[in-house]
């Protein structure tokens, strides 16, 4: 990949390919219609749909999908079209019920089904300075399922790892 075949997402600093969006994608920027340094670039959006799309297409990578949706909103706190900033909250506590406390992925899904219909009150936490956690790119470059879930889960903690001022307040919300 060369330089001109990329573009660098403003949030979590993936250089993802562009294809030829790259020109539409910086132009719309600079003229004030595109994303702002805080949201997710498009390609770096287009990256973690291509990542989702493997989970969709091959059993064996679907169950990757619960921490590639948690740590790309956790990544991008601002501007994913699926999570307010309350809701950011629910993405962390999922991250810590399947990294710190082995939950699988299928039983921290049906617990955030649960925990939304309760109506519990959410709130919302500052994001810490994202830059220099792995990325999207990282589980894209993998070569098959296993390096797939290996990769997954190194940008998962890598995310993780990054929101840690608020572990303590995350783990207390689990165990409210
Ligand atoms: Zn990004």
């Amino acid at each position: 990949m060369t330089p001109d075949d990329g573009v660098r997402c403003g949030t979590c600093a993936a250089f993802v390919p562009s294809r030829r969006s790259a020109r539409k994608d910086a132009t719309s920027a600079a003229a004030g219609r595109g994303p702002a340094a805080a949201t997710p670039a498009p390609a770096c959006w287009r990256a973690y749909v291509r990542l989702l799309a493997r989970g969709y297409r091959d059993a064996d990578y679907a169950s990757a999908q619960r921490l590639t949706v948690d740590a790309y909103v956790c990544q991008h706190p601002h501007g994913t079209p699926m999570a307010s900033a309350e809701q950011v909250t629910v993405h962390l506590m999922a991250l810590c019920q399947v990294l710190e406390r082995e939950l699988s992925p299928v039983a921290a899904t049906r617990w955030m089904v649960a925990h939304r219909r309760s109506g519990a009150p959410l709130e919302a936490l500052a994001a810490p300075q994202l830059s220099g956690t792995l990325t999207v790119e990282h589980p894209l470059s993998a070569a098959d399922a296993e390096a797939h879930h290996a990769a997954v889960r190194a940008w998962a903690w890598s995310v993780w790892d990054a929101w840690k001022a608020h572990h303590a307040t995350i783990r207390a919300l689990l165990d409210r």
